[in-house]
């Protein structure tokens, strides 16, 4: 019997959904089937901004792997792993090393510092629930010393959030909701917090629908959100930022720098030497990297263009289970010896986001618009069907979101 090792990088969106479909649609003596990951648990980088902003406590949003995954089946191994070596077929890992028939590659991404400087060592980025729960530790701190100084400290509560993408406006969005919590806790007059959100393109949400922007800066500015439209976050200190306008620059003191200006992907796939832009490997349509019939990328790492607009599709959580599902087959179809893969073709449903508390916009089916309670209700739904796809109902009891005012 000629077992063949699938080793699956990393316990995201893409990693966990191709590990579950595989466990189902592989019998024992098909294949052996490895997950490897830094953690026992997934958790749900949709929720991050939650966690980051204190609105939702981070075991809300991990989920221990041992819980949806079968492990008479996979073998989970929890270790971080350090180096791919595609042409030996090998994973180095911090504590060992796994050989592979096929691998997945699905190890997320990274934040994207565009060389700024001081941004590295003086910004937080929501990247995983350690970073998200320094990034609520941190704020929370310096609310509690600000009334321990002797002089005024503005650095200790301004917030400045890099980025007005999808990510910087669902925190800023947490952050309204938790800031007057903060300040009753700390006693702190809320006007004497600043959220200000600094993005470099002339509207927020660049790209999205007109009418969405409008009514997001408009709900987020009657909760105190300042925005710094078309303006560069240029540098970032120990006591402020750096920003330009019209080559006019500013300093704002902030000790509380989270930036969520965009994303990359996972350094690991570059150092590997696969041919990348920022990480991402442009895939062929069967979702495997060119050159290299047994490694499929998937998720963040990925780079797969739209033909419509000649564009790559955004990395996001949709794309990479639909990825996982289309890898899951394709692997299905190797291991049993067939070689008629299936082509990826993402079936986009839309794009929504939370503003906090009872507030969200979206475009959802092609083109309808959602907002306020719609919205809401669209994207628990949404984070919902998620947790119904991964554990059933079980996992969805547990984990589920169904307070639509929270
Ligand atoms: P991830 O989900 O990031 O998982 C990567 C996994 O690899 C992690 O478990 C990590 O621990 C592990 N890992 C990383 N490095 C190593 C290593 N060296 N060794 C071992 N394990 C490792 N997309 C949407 O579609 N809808 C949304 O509403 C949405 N909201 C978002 C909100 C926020 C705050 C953010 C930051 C992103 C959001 N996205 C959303 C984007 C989405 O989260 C990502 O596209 C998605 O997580 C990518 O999935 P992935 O499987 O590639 O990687
Ligand atoms: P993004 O790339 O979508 O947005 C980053 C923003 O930062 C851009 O608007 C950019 O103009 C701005 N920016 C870049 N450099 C800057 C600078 N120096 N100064 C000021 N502004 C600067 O990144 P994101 O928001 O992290 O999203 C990453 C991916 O995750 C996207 O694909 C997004 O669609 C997805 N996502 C989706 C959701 C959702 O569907 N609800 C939520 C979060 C993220």
């Amino acid at each position: 019997m000629n077992r063949k090792k699938i080793v699956i990088l990393g316990a995201g969106y893409g990693g966990m959904i191709t590990t579950v479909k595989l466990q189902k649609m592989l019998g024992t003596n098909d294949a052996e089937i490895t997950l490897v990951n830094k953690h026992d648990y997934h958790y749900q980088t949709t929720w991050l901004h939650e966690n980051a902003a204190g609105t939702l406590h981070h075991d809300r949003t991990r989920i221990k792997i041992a819980d949806v995954v079968n492990l008479n089946r996979v073998n989970l191994v929890q270790d971080t792993v350090v180096a791919i070596e595609q042409d030996e077929k090998k994973i180095k890992l911090e504590n060992g090393e796994l050989t592979y028939d096929y691998l997945v590659v699905s190890l997320g991404f990274e934040a994207a510092t565009f060389g700024i400087p001081g941004l590295l060592e003086h910004a937080f980025t929501i990247g995983n629930i350690n970073s998200a729960r320094l990034i609520r530790q941190h704020i929370e701190y310096n609310f509690a010393r600000y009334n321990n100084e002797k002089e005024e400290r503005p650095e200790l509560l301004n917030i400045v959030v890099g980025g007005a993408g999808f990510t910087g406006i669902e925190y800023v969005g947490e952050l309204v909701n938790k800031v007057p919590e903060l300040c009753k806790e700390y006693d702190i007059p809320r006007e004497k917090v600043r959220i200000i959100n600094v993005e470099a393109a002339p509207t927020c949400l660049p790209g999205f629908d007109e009418e969405l922007i409008e009514y997001t800066m408009n709900y987020l500015e009657s909760k105190g959100v300042e925005f710094k439209l078309g303006t560069m976050l240029k540098q970032v200190s120990a006591d402020g930022v750096l920003v330009e306008k019209d080559g006019v620059q500013e300093e704002i003191p902030s000790q509380n720098v989270v930036w969520a200006a965009g994303v990359r992907g996972n350094s690991l796939v570059e150092e590997a030497g696969f041919e990348s832009a920022r990480g991402r490997i442009t895939v062929g349509e069967d979702l495997r990297a060119p050159g290299y019939d047994d490694v499929f990328i998937i998720g963040d790492c990925a780079l797969v263009m739209n033909k419509e607009t000649g564009r790559p599709y955004p990395p996001t959580a949709q794309i990479a289970m639909q990825e996982a599902e289309v890898t899951a087959h394709n692997l299905k179809t190797l291991v049993q010896g067939g070689d008629k893969l299936e082509a990826f073709k993402p079936d986009l449903k839309g794009s929504v986001a939370s503003l906090g508390h009872g507030q969200a916009i979206g475009v959802v089916f092609g083109g309808k618009k959602l907002f306020g309670m719609s919205a809401v209700i669209m994207k628990k739904i949404i984070d919902n069907r998620y947790l119904l796809k991964l554990g059933g109902l079980g996992l969805l009891l547990k984990k589920g979101k169904f307070n639509i005012f929270k």
